[in-house]
């Protein structure tokens, strides 16, 4: 969470490379944001200054007014508050007492609250409620008997928690760089040093990248970068890699928003999953012998679920799903026999690669389902399969989601040695969502049932069997960017008390693709139909229970994902019935790098 964003070099445009920088990482958190500039046209005695500036609020399309400083030397941040409000104040970056450094910062320091104590008594005043205040204060303590790099270590060696700091050093023209945990990388250009929480951003301007490792601090100033072990001050050679980018993954293309336009890259996506991936998930399959693991979070989690149904389904094994941040409690007790799958979007996400070193130290094997190359997780990762999604820029996982639930399906079938099979069915259902994405669909399917969803306080999505994950992950979708109270359901466990909500008019979603479970399913739908509920079914078959039908084409096992796509169109449209905004809904973060 969080967007860090900074420049040091030889161009006298830092404030607003950093701003063209933040707006691409405005989806890992906005709710304000900022940027410190070091004046070199400043008037104190050593003629320089750090000018800060702070909105509350998205960047959008926001000017700096502080755009048009001469500057080398800039840092600024796009904060997910963890401590203290959303107000200007409580916005990164945040000065030392003397102004003569800022800093920005991603994550928690769980001891502030001591930390914070001992610098008020050594009469330190607090200019905001944040626990990274307490990073820059310290700093410019430990700096009356240290020189800035040594500074910077013996701060960071005293704080608990995961966290990535960008410190601007007003007096030394440099920018440290220290992290643990939360992700950032270097850039090196022909104009100089970048440092971003996301490569992605690099790509504006960088052409090689480092990723920064846990525990490594960086510094970067008009003349070079350079790196040391923030435990032991030895310094340690930077080896640059070339950056991989695709300017046209961050913008919008003709369409109004990323979620419509991730939502329609789909079939692309799909196709790539069923062509691209075969040397990847023929290797991948032969680790997933025994009762394999899946933990994800999020939507990651309901693509982890849905392999608990196809082990089963397909290969005649049962198979774990299990949420990132309910693992440790599964941990601790797994052995060099089992394997476990990691999948993540982001491969930041903290639930996901705090388990890394732990299950390194049990020698029990993982692997990873990821979509960004250069993540914690798919560097910390010998096996892995990599999502050919693309950057997904809008908060709300897409084709991400439909991309893992694919490749966990072929992994299935790979592990029975049935891959064209699989090949065949995920070419079926990439044809059935081409022809979701028509306006006449729209028109006829989604916004009839996107204008009664809207009017509605309460919503229930039920779905039997394979189509449980699927339940989950469509509740999550509305609630995500329609703010409407939703809630996902095993078909048959309404009955067992939640029932009791259902009352005239209450509206349910009801996956009921063909096969077995369809008449099961259809029953549940009539128990809610005649306590007065609204049944809008997601079936290739139409069903007298149905008051409305999104009709999709039968794609077996793989028709929870024609599903999954129909209801993302329909998220998308109630979010515009609502006039919410769909890429940054209110509260979330894309890359959830704190616990
Ligand atoms: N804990 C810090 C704060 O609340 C950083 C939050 C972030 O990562 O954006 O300001």
């Amino acid at each position: 969470m969080c967007g860090i964003f900074g420049y040091v070099g030889t161009q006298t445009d830092a404030a607003s490379k950093t701003l063209q920088g933040l707006k691409q990482l405005e989806y890992r958190g906005y709710d304000s944001w900022g940027v410190a500039v070091a004046d070199q046209g400043g008037t104190d005695q050593s003629g320089q200054r750090i000018v800060v500036e702070k909105h509350v609020g998205k960047i959008g399309d926001a000017q700096l007014t502080t755009a048009d400083i001469t500057s080398s030397l800039a840092v600024g941040h796009t904060r997910w508050a963890t401590h203290g409000g959303v107000t200007e104040r409580n916005a990164h970056p945040h000065l030392s007492m003397k102004n003569r450094l800022a800093v920005v910062h991603n994550g928690i320091i769980e001891n502030f609250a001591e930390l914070k104590a001992e610098l008020l008594q050594k009469g330190y005043q607090f200019r905001s409620e944040t626990d990274s205040e307490v990073f820059v204060l310290l700093v410019e303590e430990e700096l009356k008997s240290a020189p800035l790099v040594e500074a910077v270590q013996r701060v960071f060696l005293r704080l608990r928690g995961l966290n990535a700091f960008v410190l601007l050093s007003l007096d030394d023209q440099q920018l440290v760089v220290v992290r643990r945990g939360s992700p950032l990388a270097l850039g090196k250009a022909k104009d100089g040093w970048y440092v971003a929480s996301d490569a992605s951003a690099l790509g504006l301007y960088a052409d090689q990248v480092y990723y920064l490792a846990d525990n490594q601090v960086a510094v970067l100033e008009d003349t070079g970068a350079y790196l040391w072990d923030a435990e032991t001050l030895q310094q340690l050679p930077l080896s640059w890699q070339p950056l991989e980018f695709q300017p046209q993954d961050l913008e919008k293309g003709n369409y109004p928003h990323f979620l419509i336009k991730e939502i329609n890259e789909q079939p692309d996506v799909l196709q790539k999953v069923g062509s691209a991936l075969e040397k990847e998930l023929i290797s991948y399959a032969k680790q997933l012998s025994g009762q394999p693991y899946f933990v994800g979070c999020g939507s990651a989690y309901h693509a982890a679920l849905s392999a608990s149904y196809f082990w089963p389904l397909i290969v005649g094994q049962t198979a774990s799903a299990i949420p990132g941040s309910e693992f440790r409690y599964q941990r601790d007790v797994l052995d060099h026999n089992q394997f476990v799958t990691f999948i993540s979007q982001s491969g930041e996400t903290i639930d996901i690669v705090e388990h890394l070193p732990k299950l390194t130290e049990r020698q029990v094997p993982f692997g990873a389902i990821v979509n960004r190359v250069g993540s914690s997780l798919e560097r910390g990762s010998t096996h892995k399969v990599l999502l050919p999604a693309g950057a997904e820029q809008c908060v709300l996982a897409t084709k991400s989601y439909t991309a893992m639930v694919a490749v966990l399906f072929l992994l299935a079938h790979q592990a029975t040695g049935s891959l064209e099979t699989g090949k065949a069915q995920l070419r079926r259902t990439v044809t059935a969502i081409q022809t979701l994405l028509t306006p006449h669909y729209r028109t006829q399917s989604i916004l009839p049932v996107a204008e009664l969803l809207t009017r509605k306080d309460h919503l229930f999505v039920i779905g039997r069997g394979n189509s449980y994950p699927a339940a989950l992950e469509a509740n999550l979708k509305i609630k995500e960017v329609t703010y409407i109270h939703a809630e996902g359901f095993a078909g048959g466990e309404l009955k067992h008390g939640v029932i009791a909500l259902i009352e005239q008019g209450t509206p349910c979603l009801v996956f009921a693709p063909e096969g077995e479970e369809y008449e099961a399913t259809i029953s549940n739908a009539l128990e809610l139909k005649v306590r007065g509920a609204q049944i809008i079914g997601i079936s290739s078959k139409p069903s007298a229970a149905f008051d409305l039908h999104i009709p999709v084409d039968d794609c077996g096992l793989l028709s929870v994902l024609a599903g999954a796509v129909a209801v993302q169109l329909v998220a998308y449209e109630m979010a515009l019935l609502l006039g919410n905004d769909p890429d940054k809904p209110r509260n979330l973060a894309k890359s959830v790098t704190v616990k």
